[in-house]
């Protein structure tokens, strides 16, 4: 095992970071696990309580927090369009106060700090695949732009806390994530597919469903988050974690549909404003640096996906809420 260290995960009790404290809890780190639920739930982290190296916080990032840790991960922000939509201020406090105040603790405890950032930085691409140097093309002023200009601001707080401060600072970008505890009503691809297939309702498809994600199965994501996180010093990032596998929202729907079963058909709703045309990280810089490339197949991290939200979707609803 690496040396121990206690380890702060902001948004803790999140998709993500749910299993980003199971893998460091494995690693035999202590972990303090912070979260206002505002999207995630005591439910994630639950089987971690009584560990006697986790313990969990409810606090909300746009304020300061004063703890004494080795690390940070910085996770905490709605991360699905239906949730960072439904408070847009409150988005992009979360991304800047939230970067300004854990930028401010990692600097007075000399503590590396890990940034989770997104592949919507590059907004509606122009570029494809995109690779980190590409800039963006991210509207300012649309209803996206409350995640993607908060995200953008909280790289920049990065980069100037490294230049001005000599932060050790670690960026990942990350595309699109999909495995068990995902939010069954948060209103992503993954997640509204298969517990509409499940249902036996219709599928939603939002435009003519050519629009085309990369999916990436979050334990490979998590190994990448660890991956970069134990680089030296200097290794700052941004860098793409994502799987470069790309595929059209018709076609993920009919993948859902086979493996699930399903009689669902597919019904078509309005393109919402700005969604994305098409998305596919360029992960050379990531196999150069970090060793790291995705594993699991669509299909395997589907099957273990439907699974999931299969149980969850028999327990009483009180549970799943
Ligand atoms: P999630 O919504 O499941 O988790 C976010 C967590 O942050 C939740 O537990 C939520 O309660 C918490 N949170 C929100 N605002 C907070 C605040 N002000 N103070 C404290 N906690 C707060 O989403 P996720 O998919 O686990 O995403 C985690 C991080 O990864 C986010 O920063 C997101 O932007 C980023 N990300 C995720 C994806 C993906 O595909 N899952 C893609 C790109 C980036
Ligand atoms: N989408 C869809 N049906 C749904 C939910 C989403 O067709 O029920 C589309 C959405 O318009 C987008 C893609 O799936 O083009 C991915 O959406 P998601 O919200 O998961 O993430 P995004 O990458 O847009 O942030």
């Amino acid at each position: 095992m690496s040396e121990r260290k206690m380890i702060l995960v902001t948004g803790g009790a999140g998709f993500l970071g749910s299993h980003l404290c199971d893998r460091l809890i494995a690693a035999g780190h202590d972990v303090l696990c912070v979260d206002n639920f505002y999207t995630g739930a005591k439910r994630n982290v639950e089987h971690l309580m009584g560990h006697s190296r986790f313990e969990l916080m409810r606090h909300d990032v746009t304020f300061p927090l004063y703890v004494e840790v080795d690390e940070i991960y910085n996770l905490a922000c709605p991360a699905s369009p239906i949730h960072y939509q439904h408070d847009p201020v409150q988005t992009t406090k979360t991304s800047v106060h939230g970067a300004i105040n854990m930028l401010g603790l990692a600097k007075r405890l000399k503590a590396r700090i890990f940034q989770a950032s997104t592949s919507e930085v590059y907004g509606d691409p122009a570029v494809h695949p995109q690779p980190e140097s590409y800039w963006g093309h991210v509207n300012p002023i649309g209803p996206r732009s409350c995640y993607d200009e908060g995200k953008r601001c909280a790289e920049t707080l990065f980069f100037d806390y490294y230049r001005q401060h000599a932060l050790d600072i670690k960026v990942a970008r990350i595309f699109n994530t999909y495995g068990p505890r995902m939010h069954p009503d948060d209103g992503r691809v993954v997640s509204n597919f298969i517990v509409q297939a499940l249902k036996g309702q219709p599928v939603t498809i939002y435009g003519d469903g050519s629009q085309t994600r990369s999916f990436c199965y979050v334990d490979d994501l998590i190994d990448g988050f660890v991956r970069l996180m134990a680089t030296p010093k200097g290794v700052t990032g941004p860098i793409n974690l994502g799987n470069p596998g790309e595929f059209s929202m018709l076609e993920l729907a009919r993948h859902v549909i086979e493996m699930t079963g399903s009689k669902s058909k597919l019904t078509f709703k309005p393109l919402p404003q700005d969604d994305p045309k098409q998305r596919r990280p360029d992960i050379t810089r990531a196999v150069a640096e970090l060793d790291w490339r995705p594993k699991v197949q669509l299909n395997v991290g589907l099957r273990k996906t439907i699974d999931y939200f299969d149980e969850l979707l028999s327990l009483p609803t009180a549970k799943v809420a």
